[in-house]
């Protein structure tokens, strides 16, 4: 049972972005790595495509390999998806899964994505489920109902402080170049505490690492991760250059 704080995470989401050409990047953060001490773990999570090489190039690094996506089900006739199984078997520690792009380009619902965070943990990954509310929910005062209304229903029985990381990103601040305040992220963090606690009790709910995600930048990295309850990034545009992840990872050295 876990009776520590989380270890933060600061995950990098490829989205349909790289080739074989792009794993030069990560050859490049390899290199800042090496010697580094950092406080957090550091994931990739690149297209399907390059998971086994990459799982391959950084197997002597601390950097963790990630899916962007996973079927519910473990095999079976769903052409095209790819299954928790497959992604452990290819050597991936974690996935993430509800990510607001695949809710809007796929039609991803709360429940499908309670199913695939199962998924995961029945693979043994790690599920980074994402929740966030949209622009008008903002405007309309709703954001704390939202969040922690799609965090009710996106966790699956199996949830522990272990198996599980969420991702607080708001739609809005998705590759806008714009962020909530501080004083919003540690509101809507401290909501998303307050209801793992509730769930799961004080210990594994205290055990969750909880994410930030939307337009994380070096030079605004110090700042969020420093504000409460917030246990690191996930993060899209900038995570595909080396140099500008490693900003990010900078925030805790
Ligand atoms: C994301 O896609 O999860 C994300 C946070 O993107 P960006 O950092 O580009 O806003």
């Amino acid at each position: 049972m876990a009776d520590r704080g989380p270890r933060p995470l600061v995950a990098g989401n490829w989205k349909m972005n790289g080739t074989m050409a792009s794993l030069d990047e990560v050859r490049r953060l390899m290199e800042m790595l090496s010697g580094a001490r950092m406080r957090c773990d550091v994931m990739i999570c690149p297209p399907a495509t390059l998971i086994a090489p990459m799982v391959r190039l950084v197997a002597s690094s601390p950097i963790k390999v990630g899916g962007q996506d996973c079927h519910s089900e473990a095999k079976g006739a769903h052409t095209g998806d790819i299954s928790a199984e497959m992604l452990s078997d290819a050597g991936c520690s974690g996935v993430i899964v509800g990510h607001s792009e695949r809710r809007a380009d796929h039609g991803e619902t709360d429940s499908l994505i309670r199913d695939k965070a199962a998924a995961a943990h029945r693979a043994g990954l790690t599920a980074i489920i994402c929740i966030g509310e949209t622009l008008e929910e903002r405007e309309a005062g709703r954001t704390l109902d939202v969040v922690t209304g799609q965090l009710d229903s996106v966790l699956p029985p199996s949830v522990t402080g272990d198996d599980t990381v969420l991702a607080y990103e708001p739609v809005w601040a998705i590759g806008t170049g714009l962020t909530p305040s501080l004083e919003q992220v540690a509101e809507v963090h401290g909501a998303i505490r307050a209801r793992l606690r509730a769930r799961l009790g004080g210990s594994q709910g205290d055990a969750v690492a909880i994410l930030y995600g939307g337009s994380v930048k070096p030079d605004n990295a110090g700042d969020l991760m420093g504000v409460a309850n917030v246990d690191g990034a996930l993060v899209g545009g900038a995570s595909l250059k080396a140099a500008d992840f490693m900003g990010i990872i900078r925030a805790y050295e």
